[in-house]
């Protein structure tokens, strides 16, 4: 049986990418989304015609209740689990943190931290050798952000990846005796509707000067560098990041 593998927010931008790379490599792919069903059957119905294994399934992973019920889907349709992406996150309008409330920065931790744990942890118990699993991988989607600090944008965002890094070292040593690995990609500026979130959707074209490389960058190459650490290519690398920002 093909391996497989769940993407937290994998009907758009940079979890749609790598749904479409994981598939091309041989993956059965979970594509979670929390809203935008049509989005995701698209990615799934590019997969099939291609000849590949997915399927949608809808849960907002801030809630325990529909991040469960999400495992529990992909147990029902194939049966096994190799790896997880952590790619699900959220970010809201510009602000500085002396205007933010806390519900907003409640709602940012609750997708991108408190989501991203659960969803490890069920990975974790799914995979862990002592509880009858085959190891596995879990690639989490954090950003250069959670060492720059996104000042006058999105603090509480990029705290939020500042914990999910911390996440990936912890539960990376926690979990290495168990044949799971625990890995992260940091990227930088990368073209997707995100940034429409924050209330600047052309908002890599004004920053990419900025950028050594002098350009923002594609989901795909995001995507390239998750595939690599949910692959055996990467055996002896765990609880390691890959920044994917053009040198920023
Ligand atoms: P995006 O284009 O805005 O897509 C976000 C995806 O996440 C969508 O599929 C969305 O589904 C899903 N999602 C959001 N909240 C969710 C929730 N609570 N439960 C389940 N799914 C949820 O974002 P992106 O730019 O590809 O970002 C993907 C990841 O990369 C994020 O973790 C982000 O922080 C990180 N990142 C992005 C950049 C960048 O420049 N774009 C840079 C650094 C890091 P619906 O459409 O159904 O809501």
């Amino acid at each position: 049986m093909d391996k497989v593998m769940i993407v937290t927010g994998g009907s758009r931008g940079i979890g749609a990418a790598t749904c479409l790379l994981a598939a091309r490599r041989g993956y059965a792919v979970c594509v979670n989304y929390r809203s935008d069903r049509e989005a995701a059957e698209k990615v799934v119905a590019s997969i099939r015609e291609q000849g590949g294994q997915a399927v949608a399934v809808a849960a907002d992973v801030a809630s325990e209740e529909q991040a469960v019920a999400l495992f529990e889907a992909v147990d029902r349709q194939w049966g096994r689990l190799d790896v997880l992406v952590n790619n699900a996150g959220v970010l809201e309008r510009q602000m500085r943190v002396a205007d933010m409330d806390a519900a907003r920065i409640g709602r940012i931790l609750a997708t991108n931290v408190v989501g991203a744990f659960v969803c490890a942890r069920e990975a974790v118990r799914r995979m862990a050798r002592s509880r009858g699993g085959r190891g596995g991988a879990i690639v989490n989607v954090s950003s250069v952000a959670a060492r720059l600090g996104a000042a006058g944008e999105y603090v509480d965002y990029a705290a939020s990846k500042g914990a999910l890094d911390t996440l990936t070292v912890g539960l990376a040593n926690e979990v290495a005796g168990e044949g799971i690995r625990v890995n992260a990609v940091r990227p930088g500026f990368i073209y997707t509707d995100m940034h429409a979130s924050g209330g600047e959707p052309g908002r890599v074209d004004r920053v990419k000067a900025n950028v050594p490389l002098k350009r923002g960058g594609q989901a795909e190459e995001v995507a390239a560098a998750i595939l690599w650490l949910a692959s055996d290519e990467s055996a002896y690398t765990t609880g390691g990041f890959i920044e994917v920002a053009g040198g920023r």
